[in-house]
């Protein structure tokens, strides 16, 4: 203290017998602590040890240090010795109990959080999307962002052979519906499961195109394929008999693949959101950079491109690649698709080619390969 403040020393002349005051007691009181040293320390021992112990339970890390220096003083003293060392296995034990806790409660804490920015970082790519719903591109990231896309394909171990084809198609196509519905149920999103009824196979006959809600709806809730349809409003597919006819097994299922992603973007809504968006974006935003008629016809455009790209991702999954009719239907998939009234929506040779090459190179198919909701409408177009 002195030391520190100088302007002290003044009061206290250096010859006052109080100056400074416990020079004089001290040396005589160092001298007795120096003798008085075993029998103090074993005093000591014994009631280090005894709250050392009880500590070990209440505290154990502190009860064991503790207990470990009544141990080390309570040299010669038995009593204090035992219970120090009782203390030390006691407050060890408790102690890594408690360390254990420690560890638990931190990785709870640490998942806890990252699950926390995790969320923090899915509401915020929400919010972001969001607040980019004034232009096209806002709302087509709005749709690229769906679930959806994240599904994997999963392979389709349903062998079923040309002869079964032969024998009854419309059962053989079943089969094959059966199989897509057990395989997506289980191995793509709990969603599906969950989500039913499965689409129908209606071998068409005219007459059941004209019965189905969609014909009844004047057409406009329909998909119209090739050789197939799907009607949204049922969750039916459709597929030709004439058509059928002239193709090969491989190339009607093909066509029932492609159906069928149609029934799997109305699991999640795809094109109806797709519309739904774009008819919101247009009331509130009229001034885009093409007509809302255009922007609908693309959304078109990316529904039969990605129902197209998850057929053929389906059919390298079914194990029909290889069989003379697989063969073709991969060869000829390129090709632009020329007998139907709204054939550009299913690509030109180019665009068609570029999802074969990426479904057929990927060792990993998810429908985010075939995310064409992430295209430029340039990309749509080449
Ligand atoms: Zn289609």
């Amino acid at each position: 203290m002195e030391d520190k403040n100088p302007g002290f020393a003044p009061q206290h002349p250096p010859n006052s017998p109080d100056y400074p005051p416990n020079y004089g007691d001290n040396k005589p009181n160092n001298q007795n602590n120096q003798s008085e040293k075993p029998q103090n320390s074993t005093a000591d021992a014994a009631t280090i040890s005894i709250v050392g112990l009880v500590l070990a339970f209440l505290l154990p890390p502190i009860g064991l240090i503790l207990s470990i220096i009544a141990l080390k003083r309570s040299q010669g003293a038995n009593e204090a010795k035992g219970i120090a060392t009782a203390g030390v296995v006691i407050g060890g034990i408790f102690s890594l109990f408690f360390l254990g806790s420690v560890i638990a409660f931190a990785e709870i804490v640490t998942k806890g959080s990252s699950w926390l920015d995790e969320l923090n970082t899915s509401l915020s790519t929400t919010t972001t999307t969001t607040k980019d719903t004034s232009t096209l591109a806002g709302v087509q990231a709005m749709v690229a962002d769906k679930d959806y896309f994240s599904w994997e394909f999963p392979r389709l171990n349903c062998a079923m052979t040309d002869e079964e084809y032969a024998a009854d198609r419309t059962k053989w196509l079943n089969n094959w519906l059966d199989c897509l519905n057990n395989s997506w149920g289980t191995t793509a999103n709990q969603d599906l499961a969950k989500i039913g009824p499965p689409a129908l196979v209606v071998v068409a006959t005219s007459q059941d195109i004209v019965n189905s809600q969609c014909s009844r709806n004047n057409n406009t809730d329909a998909s119209a394929d090739v050789t197939g349809s799907f009607c949204r409003a049922d969750d039916t597919i459709f597929m030709y008999s004439s058509i059928m006819d002239k193709r090969s097994p491989q190339e009607n299922l093909f066509t029932l693949f492609h159906e069928y992603a149609h029934h799997l973007q109305l699991l999640q809504g795809v094109n109806i959101d797709s519309n739904i968006f774009i008819g919101f974006l247009y009331s509130d935003y009229p001034n885009q950079r093409i007509s809302e008629d255009e922007a609908l016809e693309l959304s078109k455009t990316r529904s039969e491109l990605n129902a197209e790209c998850a057929a053929l991702a389906m059919f390298k999954l079914s194990g029909q690649v290889d069989t003379a009719g697989g063969e073709a239907v991969v060869r000829n998939f390129a090709k632009p698709i020329s007998d139907h009234p709204d054939s550009a929506r299913y690509g030109s040779a180019s665009v068609r080619q570029r999802i074969s090459d990426s479904v057929m190179n990927s060792s990993r198919l998810t429908m985010q390969t075939c995310n064409t909701w992430k295209w430029s409408d340039s990309e749509l177009r080449v």
